[in-house]
Order: C-alpha cells, then structure tokens, then sequence
C-alpha cells in the first residue's frame, strides 16, 4: 500500500510498520487479498502476548482464508493491518477477539471512529460484518449481543472449517447470507439472525497451538508461545478459567517436544493456566534440560514447584520469580477455595530462594466482606518471613475483588472505592521495607465488574455513558 500522506496517518501508517518490522515471523500464508480483519482490541504490546492473535489467524489461513492482524491504539483513526497495512476499511469481515472485559470500550470506540453503527441491527448491506469471539464471550456472550452481527461462544478450533467455508462465499452470497449462514453453527449467537439459543464448545486441543512469530514488544520477550494446557483443573471461586473451560485439556508432550526440537534455537514461553499442573511436565523438562532449551512460563502454582523447574526457570528469567497466593491469610485462601497453605507457600519461597531467585512478586485478591485485620496481620508476618529467606525485594501486587459471572463469587458485590483506599493505606502503612505495594487501579476493576455482567441492551446504554463523548 502507498505510504499515506496526511501527517496523523503517516505517523500511524509508521507506527504500524515498526511493529511489523520487529516481528520474527517462522511462516505466514500471504497472497490473495484478505477478507478477514482479525482485531485484538488493545495494543500492540498486549495482543502479541496472547497467542490467541497468532493462533486464530493461523488457523484461518490454513483452511484457505485470508487474514490479517489489527491491534488498537486510542489515537489511531484508519486502523492499517500488520501484514500488508491495507487499512481496515477494505476489508468486509471484522473478527474481534475479546480477551479482556474493558476492551468493550475500545471495540465500541474502533466501530465509532470507522462510523459503523454500535447497534448490529442498524447496519446496512455495505457495513462489514462484525465477529466477536474470545474468553469473555466464553462467560458472558450476551455482552456483546447487540453490538456483534455474530457472537461465537466456546474455542474456535471446534467450528474454524465452517466458519471458513460461509466466509469464502462472502463474494457470492453477500452480507446477510453470510451472517444467516454463520448464525446456523452451533456456537453462534446473532440477534440479527434471530438466533438467540447457542451451545459453546471446548476443543480437545489435538493440535499444539504455537505462534507463527516472535517480537520484543511481547510480555514474552522474543518468546515462542506455546500452549501446553487449556483450561484448569481448580476451582478458585473468583477465577472464571476453571469454571468455563470445562473439560481441562492438555497438550500432548511428544507434539510439544517436537515443536521445542525443532524451533530449538528459539527461546519458548510455555502458555497454560498454571504449569505446574501439566501432567507431563517432568517428561518435558527432561527434553527442556537435556537439550539446554530457554523457557519461560505463563503462570505457576508455588506448591506445585520443584527445584529441577526452578533451576531450569532460573537460566532464563535469571533473578525473579512471580507466585500467586491471591488470599492474604489462609482463612481468606480457605474462602476463595484457593487450596494452598502457608506452609506451601513457604517451602515454594525457600526452595526458589535456594536455587538463587532474589526477587519474588506476589499477587494478592482483598476486599472480601470475610477480612479481619488479623488476616492482614497475617499477611505481613508472610512477607517478614519471605523477607528473612534472604529474598532483596517483594513486589507485592494488590487488587480488589471483581466478583464475576460463572463463579461462585459472582452474587457478591464488590468493595467500595473509598474502603479499598483504606485497606491499601492500612497495607502500605504496616508492610515491612522492601516491599513494593501495587495496586491496581479501582476504576479499571469497577469497570471491569460494570462490564462483566452486562447483558443485551444494557450494553449500549453503558456505553452512552461511558464513551468519550466527542466519540459519539
Ligand atoms: S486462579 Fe489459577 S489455579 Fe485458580 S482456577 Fe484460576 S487459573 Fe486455576
């Protein structure tokens, strides 16, 4: 495409490229003029951490369909592709992966800004269509249906070949037939379509998913994703992933050795809900240890830890280590049906500790009507005791409980602003020196709880309110 002229479009046309230029890419399936802007509504550096943005395009591309990436930026106004910075104009199919709740706001705001009517219902003919898939949809499809002409529910490897099929007859058949034709798969909800009943799916996850790039933007530094697990075989009662990825699945350890075997000269970073509790992760260690492959891990449990993971953990990410007891004393994990202890925690610390980690961060959930201040004395005396392991710095990372749809927590209301100032007052005034406290910001979890519960209609009348309103 030929540079655009206009300053702000040039800036954003440049912006655009940098990021295509600092992509590794292994393969990709380029060529015919694709149909399919794929959408990860956050930036960039957020969108190339989840390997869902890599997985879903490639998944398309195998079944013959032309695709290209798009991430989000509140600045940005043409919205130009990753592969061919065609802008998003041309395409006739928006495919949006929503992964985060409070990525309503920036779908919501990329429809404005390109003027396609919030409401699916008033579109016309000459609108693209709009495809809304994801994790949240997972839990709570109706969010978004009034605003999706199609909500896909449940992993997209269930229903990709069908998907693909209608798609390729866009030509042909056109808009409405499209949609009409997608609405009649299972997993799809479409008001526009008058289809309202739907039936998510899991996929046995027969294939390892593995990105098709790697980039330094990534949380994953120069990382290849590589997922080993779907879903989690806990139940912690404020955490959707065990509650709506239900059957667990796990990858096979003989594909991922080979994936490991064969992109070797590349560092990975292992993607499941807790690698701890991949069955086959001793038989993948050795193939980790013997061939001296770097790794990094997505999220692990400390009492699931042992010092041959560790060690390997520690030739990569060197210093720090993160864990995740998320209740501040063992009544509070008893509550979140968290099922650690302290002891757990302690022999997890120690052992990172021995193998040479200095640096620890730890994430906690407060807020609960169960809390006591001897609950967060009980918290201090865990970070005194950590501290005494010889660890240099704590980060300890705070946010409140955001009570969600499909858990148990999901009746309970969330804590008010003005009480999680205090507790986060009473945590910083008592924490022993050398912990880092951060908090996360309440409007952003407020937000995050407004959006998660919203249903049909309801979500356009939030977004009334909440959209910028030169936006409108
Ligand atoms: S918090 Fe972690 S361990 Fe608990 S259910 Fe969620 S993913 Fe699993």
């Amino acid at each position: 495409m030929r540079k655009p002229r206009e300053a702000e479009a040039f800036r954003e046309y440049e912006r655009v490229l940098r990021y295509r230029k600092s992509e590794h890419v292994i393969w990709e399936q380029l060529g015919n003029l694709a149909q399919v802007a794929f959408v990860f509504p956050n930036s960039y550096e957020v969108a190339s951490s989840s390997l869902a943005w890599s997985w879903v395009q490639q998944l398309l591309w195998r079944e013959g369909v032309g695709v290209e990436r798009f991430f989000y930026e509140p600045w940005f106004k043409k919205f130009y592709s990753m592969e061919s910075q065609r802008p998003i104009d041309e395409f006739p199919i928006w495919m949006f992966t929503f992964q985060f709740e409070n990525d309503l706001l920036n779908i919501a705001n990329l429809l404005i800004r390109k003027k396609i009517p919030l409401r699916a219902s008033d579109r016309e003919e000459f609108h693209p269509i709009i495809f809304i898939g994801g994790p949240v949809t997972l839990f709570n499809p109706r969010i978004v249906s009034e605003i999706a002409d199609v909500v896909y529910v449940g992993d997209f490897e269930c229903a990709v070949s069908r998907v693909a099929a209608v798609i390729k007859e866009f030509q042909r058949i056109g808009r409405t037939n499209v949609i009409e034709e997608l609405a009649k798969l299972d997993q799809v909800l479409s008001k526009v379509a008058g289809k309202e009943s739907f039936k998510s799916c899991i996929s046995p996850l027969e294939d390892v998913p593995v990105a098709h790039y790697t980039t330094p933007y990534s949380v994953f530094k120069n990382k290849l994703l590589i997922e080993v697990g779907r879903g989690c075989i806990r139940r912690c009662a404020f955490c959707v992933t065990g509650y709506t990825k239900k059957p667990v699945k796990f990858a096979n350890v003989n594909r991922v050795r080979e994936v490991l075997l064969k992109h070797r000269d590349r560092e990975f970073g292992l993607i499941s809900a807790t690698i701890t509790d991949y069955p086959y992760l001793d038989e993948l260690l050795e193939t980790i240890e013997s061939e001296g492959i770097k790794f990094s891990v997505s999220s692990l449990r400390v009492d699931g830890v042992t010092e041959r993971l560790l060690k390997l953990l520690k030739e990569t990410e060197h210093y720090s280590f993160t864990i995740a007891p998320e209740g501040i004393s063992q009544k509070m994990r008893d509550v979140m049906l968290k099922d650690l202890n302290t002891a757990e925690i302690l022999s997890g610390l120690k052992l990172a500790r021995d193998v040479g980690f200095y640096n620890v961060k730890m994430y906690f959930i407060i807020g609960l009507e169960e809390e006591t201040e001897d609950d967060y004395r009980e918290l201090f005396d865990l970070l005194s005791e950590t501290l005494r392991m010889g660890y240099r710095r704590i980060t300890l990372s705070v946010n409140p409980l955001v009570p969600k749809p499909c858990t148990p927590f999901y009746e309970r209301s969330m804590i008010s602003k003005k009480e999680y100032e205090e507790r986060l007052k009473y945590i910083k005034k008592n924490v022993p020196k050398d912990v880092l406290l951060e908090a996360e910001s309440y409007k952003e979890c407020y937000l995050q709880y407004q959006i998660s519960k919203l249903k049909d209609e309801e979500t356009l009348e939030f977004l009334k309110e909440h959209l910028d309103k030169t936006e409108r």
